[in-house]
Formats: C-alpha cells, sequence, structure tokens
C-alpha cells in the first residue's frame, strides 16, 4: 500500500495546535504559510515516490557487513543521493553553513513525512541534523567550517556514540579514553556499541560525535567529554585525507529497522582514533544533551510517522476486506470490515492517538523555534522552558503510541497481520526501537518528574496546566451539540493531570521512590491531557471556519478523543497517587523468587 503525505493533517496541525498564523504574524519564523505548506507537500512527493519504495526492500534486505565493509540495501545509496541533492539535509541548518535557515517546525513536519515513507532511512538524516545542532552550537570556528557545509549538504552524514555495553542509560558509566596530545587533538580508544548508521558506504565521509572520559576526569557525568572524530582526517584544504583509527567490528541483527546500520564501533585499536574537543573537556554531556533533545523530538515525531503509516495501511485493509455482515448493512452479502463498529473503534483510536501526538511534537518544535529566534529574551527564556517540559513527552507518548498504533495496525489486518506479505507486521516491528533509544521511555518519564517538574519552582508547568485549562474553558463556552461531553471530559483529564502534578510535587520532597513508581503512568496522562486539549484547539478552529467534511473530522476525532481515550486520565491519577505502594510492595527478592 504507497504511502500519501496527510499534508491537510499537518497543516490542521501547524495552524491549530502550534499556532503558525500567529508566529508568522510576528516574523518568527521568517516564511509564509504557501512556502510552508509547498515544502511540506514537495517532502511528501519524495517520501512517497523515493523513499516509500524501498521500505520493504529495506526491510527484506537489510544491511550487511561484507569484506569490512557496510553494504545497504539496492537503491538506499541513490535516495541518499537524491536526498541530499534535494537540499533536505540543510532544511534547518544556517545559511552560514549552506542551509536554507528554515524554522524547526517545518523540519519536524517534513521528518514525520520521511520516516513514515521509510523509518530505517529517516534515522540517518535525523542524527545527522542532530550532529550539525551540536558542533554548530558548541564547535570551535575550525570545526564548524571544516565539518558544517559537507554536513549540511549531505555530502558527510553524522552519528552520536554514547552507548558502551556496561553504559546504556547510566552513561556515567562509560570508560571510553581520550588522551590529549601535544598538537591539541586527543587520542580516542574504546567500544561504542548500538552505533546507527555507524558505518556506510553512501557518502566520503562519516563524522562521529563520540563521548569519552580524559584520564584525569572527575567521576560520573561530571567526567564525560565531547569529541568530533571523523572516519577519514579531513586535510587542510578540505579534502579528504588518510584514515581515523576507527572500524565498524560488527552490524546487530535486529527486530526492526533492517536496514539502518546498527554497528559495534572500535576506537583506537591502533595508535589511537583521531578526535576534536567539541565545547570543553568534561563538560560534554551538556553538548550532547543539545543533540539528544533534537533527537527526542525527532524520535517522537518518528512514533508520530509510523503510527500515521499504519493507521494508512489499516484504514485501506478495512475498505477492501470483506467479513460477516454489519448491522447497517441492507443485502446479505458480506461487508467490507470498515463497516462493523469494533473496527471503526479501531480506526478511530488510531487517528485520534496519531494526531494527538503529532500536535504535541509540532507544538515542541514551535517553542524550540520561539526559543532560538523570538526578540524577545524573556519569551525565549519561557519556551526554552517549555520545550525542556513537553520534550520527554513528545518522546515517550508518541513513541508509545506509535508501538500501539502498529500494534491494532496488525490487528484490523487479522491473520493477514501476522504475515509479512501485508506489511503491517513490519511497522510494528519497525515501531518497538522507538520507546528504547534516544533514552528508554522510562529514562524520559524520570527526567519528566525529577528534572522539568521542578523547573521554577513548578511555576512552568503549572503555566502550562493553566493553558491547557483555558482551551477547556473555550470548548465548554462554546456549547456547540457537535462537540458532546468533549468539554466535561477534558475538564476531567486536565483536573486529574493538575491533582497529580501536585502530589508528584510533594512526593519528590518526602518520597522519591513513590515519584519515580508513578512516573511512567503519570508521562501518559501527561500525553493524553496535552494531546486531548490541542486536538480540541483543532476542532474549535474548525467549528469557526464553517461546515464540510474536512471541518467535521477533526470535530469528530477530538470529541472521540475526549470521550474514548482521555477518559482514562482520572485512573491514571489515581494510579499515581495511590499506586506506589503496590508497585514497590514486593521486594526486588521477592519479586524474583
Ligand atoms: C537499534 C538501536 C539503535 C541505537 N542507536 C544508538 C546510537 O546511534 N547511539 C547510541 O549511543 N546509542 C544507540 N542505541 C542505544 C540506546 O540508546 C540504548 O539501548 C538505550 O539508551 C538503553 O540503554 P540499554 O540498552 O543499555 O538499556 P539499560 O540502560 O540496561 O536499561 C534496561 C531497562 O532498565 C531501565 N532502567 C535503566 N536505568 C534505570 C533507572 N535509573 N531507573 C529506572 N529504570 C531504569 C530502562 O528504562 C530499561 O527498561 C541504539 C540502540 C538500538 C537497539
Amino acid at each position: 500500500m504507497a504511502y500519501q503525505a496527510p499534508v491537510d493533517d499537518i497543516m490542521h496541525a501547524l495552524k491549530t495546535a502550534a499556532g503558525l498564523d500567529g508566529l508568522i504574524e510576528r516574523g518568527i519564523l521568517g516564511v509564509d504559510e504557501d512556502t510552508i505548506r509547498a515544502v511540506i507537500e514537495e517532502a511528501g512527493k519524495f517520501g512517497a515516490e523515493v523513499l516509500d519504495p524501498l521500505s520493504v526492500v529495506g526491510d527484506r534486505t537489510g544491511s550487511k557487513l561484507v569484506d569490512g565493509k557496510v553494504v545497504t540495501p539496492p537503491g538506499w545509496k541513490e535516495a541518499y543521493q537524491q536526498f541530499a541533492q534535494g537540499g533536505w539535509g540543510g532544511l534547518q541548518a544556517p545559511e552560514e553553513w549552506g542551509g536554507q535557515n528554515l524554522p524547526n517546525l517545518l523540519s519536524t513536519a517534513a521528518g514525520e513525512i520521511w520516516n513514515s515513507a521509510n523509518l530505517a532511512f529517516g534515522l540517518c538524516p535525523l542524527l545527522t541534523f542532530g550532529a550539525i545542532d551540536a558542533i554548530e552550537l558548541q564547535g570551535s570556528e575550525h570545526l564548524k567550517k571544516t565539518y558544517l557545509p559537507k554536513m549540511v549538504s549531505g555530502e558527510w552524514t553524522g552519528t552520536m556514540n554514547l552507548t558502551e555495553p556496561h553504559a546504556g542509560s547510566d552513561l556515567g558509566a562509560l570508560t571510553t579514553r581520550a588522551v590529549k596530545q601535544a598538537d591539541g587533538t586527543y587520542r580516542i580508544f574504546g567500544t561504542k556499541i548500538f552505533i546507527t548508521y555507524g558505518d556506510h558506504e553512501m557518502t566520503d565521509n562519516i563524522i562521529h560525535l563520540v563521548l569519552a572520559r580524559l584520564p584525569d576526569a572527575p567521576p560520573g557525568t561530571r567526567g564525560i567529554s565531547l569529541f568530533l572524530v571523523p572516519k577519514y582526517l579531513v586535510n587542510t584544504d578540505g579534502s579528504i585525507g588518510a584514515r581515523n583509527d576507527v572500524t565498524c567490528a560488527s552490524l546487530e541483527h535486529k527486530l526492526g529497522i533492517h536496514a539502518s546500520p546498527t554497528a559495534v564501533m572500535k576506537y583506537g585499536e591502533k595508535n589511537g582514533a583521531v578526535g576534536y574537543l567539541v565545547g570543553e573537556e568534561n563538560r560534554g554531556l551538556n553538548v550532547m544533551f543539545i543533540m539528544m533533545n533534537a533527537a527526542r523530538l525527532a524520535v517522537g515525531m518518528q512514533g508520530v510517522a509510523v503510527a500515521e503509516r499504519a493507521t494508512q495501511h489499516a484504514l485501506a485493509y478495512a475498505k477492501e476486506r470483506r467479513q460477516g455482515r454489519s448491522l447497517s448493512a441492507k443485502s446479505g452479502s458480506m461487508s467490507p470490515i470498515i463497516e462493523h463498529a469494533d473496527i471503526r473503534r479501531n480506526l478511530m483510536t488510531m487517528k485520534a492517538l496519531t494526531q494527538a501526538a503529532r500536535a504535541i511534537c509540532l507544538v515542541t518544535a514551535m517553542e524550540t523555534d520561539v526559543s532560538r529566534r523570538a526578540k524577545d529574551i524573556a519569551e525565549r527564556a519561557a519556551a526554552t522552558h517549555r520545550v525542556a517540559l513537553l520534550t520527554p513527552i513528545a518522546k515517550a507518548f508518541s513513541t508509545d503510541i506509535g508501538c500501539e498504533v502498529a500494534s491494532i495496525g496488525v490487528q484490523i489486518h487479522g491473520g493477514m497481520g501476522f504475515i509479512e506479505e501485508t506489511g503491517a507486521a513490519q511497522h510494528y516491528r519497525d515501531a518497538r526501537i522507538l520507546p528504547i533509544y534516544e533514552g528508554t521511555n522510562g529514562i524520559q518519564a524520570i527526567d519528566l518528574v525529577t528534572r522539568k517538574l521542578p523547573l521554577e519552582g513548578g511555576k512552568v508547568v503549572e503555566t502550562y496546566i493553566g493553558e491547557l485549562k483555558g482551551v477547556v474553558d473555550e470548548v465548554r463556552a462554546s456549547n456547540r451539540p457537535e462537540f458532546g461531553r468533549m468539554g466535561e471530559r477534558l475538564g476531567e483529564a486536565v483536573a486529574a493531570l493538575a491533582e497529580a502534578s501536585r502530589w508528584m510535587g510533594g512526593a519528590l520532597q518526602k518520597n522519591p521512590e513513590a515519584a519515580l513508581a508513578g512516573a511512567a503512568p503519570y508521562l501518559r496522562l501527561f500525553g493524553l491531557a496535552a494531546g486531548g486539549v490541542y486536538l480540541a484547539k483543532g476542532a474549535l478552529a474548525a467549528a469557526r471556519n464553517g461546515s464540510g467534511a474536512s471541518h467535521g473530522q477533526p470535530i469528530a476525532i477530538a470529541r472521540f478523543f475526549a470521550e474514548n481515550l482521555a477518559t482514562a486520565a482520572p485512573g491514571l491519577k489515581d494510579t499515581v497517587v495511590g499506586g506506589a505502594d503496590s508497585t514497590l510492595g514486593l521486594a526486588p527478592e521477592a519479586l524474583s523468587a
């Protein structure tokens, strides 16, 4: 089933949830709506025509290590070259380095499309964008001049090297070593695992960003530095020089995203890999967080992407497949399964969760733009806090629903969903990594509760919840029969979020373990309340703009979300505030008895 970019849905979310018109009017984005739509449409064409046809072949062939070289699936290299030639690699990068300086909001929306069309391909630019961001914000002028133009043009790709066999979620445990040289460079020694696109032949060079520890570094996360380590050294005239001491030792066999090479990387097996410090010594994790925050939002968007793709797939199947007779069917013939109430509920769930997660991610992207582009310092600071608050929700809520929606997609296909031919199974397999990498969703929930809720003494979350309440009041005041009980249900969801947030604030002080036990359900509750409110904003706008099918769907989806999905919020609140004792009731020894 061919992919079609949901341009209208993306524009609707940008305009209603992310407030596109206001941002354009205030000159924050530097582009108009027509340009934004045109770029999204072009990204849609590229996704549908170039990336989508390679998705299944990529899954079946996978990337392989042959005679020490990583071979990507047939068509991959050509598609990557087309991607680079189309200028897609520099969408949001500064003009100074050859980019187009377009807003994050736009590259986030385009990212959904590439990942929907081909998740395993989309990962490569996703990581390169993050590396560009980190070098741009913290690299020396020399590093910027040497590496950014080629990375922005897509001639070279970027990677992110954090994970080691004994250091995954706990990066403080990493042991890769960096030794300073007399010429100011460093030599890197160590093994990194699970490195996405760690090696390939699609481009002439690969720029690795590697976390390592200096000999005299303090222990834990305060002793980590970040280094730029190119696969090939770069001569002073910019040409490719000698091979650096970095090799791909092996590729992992995985559940999904088979075409994305996941590499074990060896640094310094001979004299040490030449590395260049990015930012300051021992402050590497701070720089890496720049890259990780951008990547976390982008991975959240991968969740939206796979959910959208699975929904399109299931919808097409449900229209074709005939089984049983629906209660509303007149004749005795079998009905398309889309007519059955349970299938319609499943399809509505898929659409509603996808659109809610898309809205959360696009709002986070919009706040990123405000944090970087607004003139007013206070506005930039507030947006920076908002990005910090929303990033773990964008990442974890969206990737969780990516898995759930892909699973419902398999269910709608019945037995054929379990058979690889239909493609529904690939979405399900591909989706499963998303809640794990870029910081597991458990770690995102801990981040939300322990670092984000206390921001500005709790004011950041309080102001945000106040804004959600404001939208609920508008829904209630609108008094529209077609909204059903949307206002009431969302009111309950936002009240549940407010109560759970207050409880979290107290628990963090008095009983931190109880707070951690409730962190994941709290994040889910947050996503449901925020997503429901963003869909309601879309419904309010649709209601203001008139009637007809294009206006009816946002209202129907928002109402469904409020009446069928946001209803879980009060239960989640009970879990957060009252579930810790039973969660922690069995001690680890008893649990494993
Ligand atoms: C396909 C793939 C691609 C990847 N790409 C990259 C990449 O490009 N670069 C890179 O550096 N890494 C990459 N990774 C690594 C990935 O980011 C890690 O797997 C992830 O961060 C989790 O680390 P871990 O696997 O060591 O799990 P662990 O840290 O061992 O976690 C195991 C479980 O314990 C939980 N847990 C751990 N600590 C805590 C805690 N303090 N409190 C509560 N729960 C906890 C986790 O949530 C998880 O459920 C990739 C992994 C895969 C599989």
